[in-house]
This record gives structure tokens, C-alpha cells and sequence, in this order.
């Protein structure tokens, strides 16, 4: 079989960022990406898609132009792996034999465990800003809705981006409000976790918004059928169902690891690729890393964990294939820009067990208040950072922690650095 120095599954988020990071730090390296779509998707955006914000022509770029210049793209799918012989099998029964591997494959939608769901979603007022097709329906919904039950839903943890279900909640709620509809429309929110948010710190300022609309809010509550033509949903809830009309639905789906990932050597029980939480890389096999939606490690699975991931995957894997035994470290980072109204953001930022790590002084942006210029962060400056920064390999504002007496930074990075 052919044999690929650094092999990664996925050219999302941290599939390429990865590929971007590594070759910042040594532009010789050989790097194979394995990713079947020709088109790469900027997710954090579908929230804005379906808040009437952004066009989704903002939210994706052809494959081709992400690839970072010198990686060998292979447009398959990889079906199996075969760690102890260094082996991934490609759908087609390609054999591809590897240095390293890095498994950057996201995490999977799983709508099917709602009953009727797959059926009418993206119809009959069943609408979700988790797929690049149904996010512009959110805002058809959202912009045409007069009158009757608006019900938004929150599978179980984990979910990508913990606070989505929520943002494209309050961002309606503040465009029926202007538009003084809030009073005939009946908001709830059903979420399966025992709290508003995860991180209690942020959990005053959401619910002083569920509070200002008016919002029935259900804990513990998960959606379990939708019947699109009657325009019916049930919930679990404690020991019995409850089932409700409405008007409109905003769906968040469950969401597990891939099959082809559950199903591999190389998962934890979660069905997430297994890793050391701070070096990512995998507990049992030495050659193998994992980053982004994917990984077992308990951040919030974001874009901005991604971030801070990618540079310390890179560095780990140098280190690794240079025989230095110190590591960098990831110490849990996420984030998520909570829209509670248009044109104000609570900038939720946190690592390992809920502890807050604001990239800005409280002056400028208080993390537990909503903010304007949080705003302006996610609108302008974000997708820009994402494309320009994130992708390319700049690592602004996420250099990795080092350990002490860790290996110099390779030449190559410090001659590219802007
Ligand atoms: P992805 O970017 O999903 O990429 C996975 C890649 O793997 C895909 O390209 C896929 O084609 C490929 N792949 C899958 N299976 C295979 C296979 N068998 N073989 C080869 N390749 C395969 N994050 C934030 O930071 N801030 C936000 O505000 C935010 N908001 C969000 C809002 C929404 C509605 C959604 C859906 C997500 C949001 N996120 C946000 C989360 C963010 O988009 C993800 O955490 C991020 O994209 C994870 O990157 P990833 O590379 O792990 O996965």
C-alpha cells in the first residue's frame, strides 16, 4: 500500500488547520488530507444564516482553495482503520499506509433517532441551522411567522456548539420583539440539559433574556417525534410525553461520533477518538492524534477549541517525529458567542471543568454580560480570523503552552510569523 508521512481524515475546521500548522512549522513535511466533499463549510456562521444576518454564500469556499498549498488532497472517504499495521481503508478498499495519522473527521447529526424528523425537515415549518440547506429556512420561518408556538429544541451533550440551539432562539425572539409579533407568538425552548447553559457563570445574563421574551423554558426536556403535516412535536419529560403544536420548529439533532469512528480501534467509549486530553494524542497508539468535533477530549466542541487544538496537535506530532519527549498542552478552550439580542453578544470562553478564560480584559468585553463589541467580533472580525488566520496557519492568539525546557520553535515558524 502507499505510505503517506502524516496522513489526516477530514478537511474540516481542524483538518486543515492542522495540515496549516504543521507546515508553518516545517514547509518539507509531506501531508495527505483524505476528504470527500469539494466544498469546506464555515458552520459558526449558519447561526447568522438563519438570524437573517449573514447570505450563506458567506459560510462556505471551494475545498480546493482551503487546501493548504503542498498537502495531496484525496477526494474518498475512509471506511476503516487499522492502527496496529499503520493502515487506513478507504471506501473503495484503497489501503493507505502512514507515518502519523490525525482524525479530524467531525461528529455526525443523528436525525434519525428523532422519529418523522428526517422526513420533514426543511418543510412544513421544520427548520435547523445545522445543515448549510435548512439554516436560510430559519430566517423564512423566523421573518414570516405571525402568530402561534415557536419551539426550539436541545438534544443531549455533546452537541457542537453547546450554545446554538439557544442564540437562533433569542435572535427571533428580538425580531418578533421589533416587530412587535413577540406578544402572539409562543416561545418555548426545550432542552435536555438540567441547565440553561453548562457553565453557570453565563447562566444569569441568558436567563434575564429568557425572562425579557417571555420564553416557556423546559429543562430536561427532549424532543423524541415531530409530525410535520400536523405540525405536532413530542418531548420526553420526567416519566411521561408531553406533545405540542407548533408553527414553527427549530431542530438542533443528536449528535454521536461517525460510525466508521465508533465503530474503529481506536475509540474511547464515548465512541470519540481516545486521547490524552492535553497532548491529543491517542493513550494506546503512539502515532495517532485526534482534534477538533471528533476527539474524546471534554471541551466544547467549537471552532474555537479547534484553534487552540490545532497548534498543539502540530507541535505534538513534530515533537513526536523529532523524538523529543516534551509536549505542548491544550488546556480545554472553547468558545461560544451567544447572540441573546441583534447587535449584543455574551462571549462565552472557557477550558477544562467550566474554568473562564477570556481572550479580553473585562474593560473591554465583561464575559458575563452581553456585549456590543462581542458583536462586531463575531459579524466581522471571526470569519475573517477563521479564513485568513485559523486556516493558513497563523496562530494568532493561540500559541500553544509549552512545557518548560520544551524543543526550540523550528526556524521555519519564526521567519513566517506576520
Ligand atoms: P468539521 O468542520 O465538521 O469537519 C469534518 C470533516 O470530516 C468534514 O469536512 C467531513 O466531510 C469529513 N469527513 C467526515 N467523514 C469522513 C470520512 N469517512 N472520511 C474522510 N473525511 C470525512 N464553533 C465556534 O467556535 N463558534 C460558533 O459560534 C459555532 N457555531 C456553530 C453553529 C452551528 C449551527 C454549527 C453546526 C456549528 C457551530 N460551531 C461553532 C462548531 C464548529 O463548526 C465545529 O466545532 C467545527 O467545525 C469542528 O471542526 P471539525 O474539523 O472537527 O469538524
Amino acid at each position: 500500500s502507499e505510505r503517506h508521512d502524516i496522513l489526516i481524515v477530514g478537511g474540516g475546521s481542524a483538518g486543515i488547520a492542522v495540515a496549516a500548522s504543521l507546515l508553518r512549522r516545517d514547509a518539507g513535511l509531506s501531508i495527505t488530507i483524505i476528504e470527500p466533499r469539494d466544498t469546506h463549510y464555515y458552520q459558526p456562521g449558519w447561526t447568522m444564516v438563519g438570524g437573517g444576518i449573514f447570505e450563506r454564500s458567506q459560510t462556505h469556499r471551494p475545498m480546493a482553495r482551503v487546501m493548504p498549498k503542498g498537502v495531496q488532497w484525496i477526494r474518498e472517504r475512509v471506511a476503516r482503520f487499522a492502527p496496529e499495521k499503520d493502515e487506513v481503508i478507504l471506501e473503495d478498499g484503497t489501503r493507505l499506509a502512514y507515518g502519523v495519522l490525525v482524525v479530524a473527521a467531525g461528529i455526525k447529526l443523528d436525525w434519525e433517532q428523532i422519529d418523522g424528523l428526517p422526513g420533514t425537515l426543511g418543510k412544513n415549518g421544520v427548520t435547523s441551522n445545522y445543515t448549510f440547506e435548512t439554516a436560510p429556512y430559519s430566517w423564512e420561518l423566523i421573518e414570516s411567522l405571525k402568530e402561534g408556538g415557536a419551539l426550539f429544541t436541545q438534544p443531549p451533550m455533546p452537541i457542537k456548539c453547546a450554545g446554538a440551539p439557544q442564540k437562533i432562539m433569542y435572535m427571533a425572539c428580538d425580531y418578533w420583539q421589533d416587530n412587535k409579533r413577540l406578544g402572539g407568538i409562543d416561545v418555548a425552548f426545550h432542552t435536555s440539559t438540567p441547565a440553561l447553559f453548562g457553565v453557570s457563570a453565563y447562566v444569569p445574563a441568558l436567563q434575564s433574556y429568557v425572562d425579557r421574551y417571555g420564553i416557556d423554558l423546559h429543562l430536561e426536556s427532549r424532543l423524541i417525534a415531530v409530525d410535520g403535516e400536523s405540525k405536532r412535536a413530542t418531548f420526553a419529560e420526567g416519566d411521561g410525553e408531553v406533545t405540542r403544536d407548533f408553527a414553527m420548529l427549530h431542530v438542533t439533532p443528536p449528535q454521536v461520533a461517525p460510525d466508521f469512528i465508533a465503530d474503529s480501534p481506536l475509540a474511547a467509549d464515548s465512541g470519540f477518538i481516545a486521547v490524552d486530553q492535553e497532548t491529543l494524542r491517542h493513550p494506546h497508539y503512539g502515532n495517532v492524534f485526534a482534534l477538533g468535533d471528533v476527539c474524546s477530549a471534554p471541551n466544547a466542541k467549537t471552532a474555537a477549541a479547534v484553534r487552540k487544538q490545532a497548534p498543539v496537535a502540530a507541535w505534538n506530532i513534530l515533537a513526536m517525529l523529532n523524538g523529543a519527549d516534551r509536549h505542548a498542552s491544550y488546556d480545554g478552550y472553547g468558545s461560544c458567542p451567544l447572540t441573546v439580542e441583534r447587535g449584543r453578544i455574551v462571549l462565552a470562553e472557557f477550558g477544562y471543568g467550566g474554568a473562564l478564560q477570556p481572550t479580553f480584559p473585562n474593560w473591554l468585553i465583561d464575559p458575563t454580560r452581553p456585549s456590543r463589541l462581542a458583536w462586531h467580533l463575531k459579524v466581522s472580525a471571526l470569519p475573517w480570523i477563521y479564513w485568513n488566520g485559523m486556516l493558513r496557519g497563523h496562530e494568532w492568539l493561540a500559541r500553544p503552552d509549552i512545557e518548560p525546557g520544551a524543543m526550540e520553535e523550528p526556524a521555519a515558524l519564526e521567519a513566517a510569523s506576520p
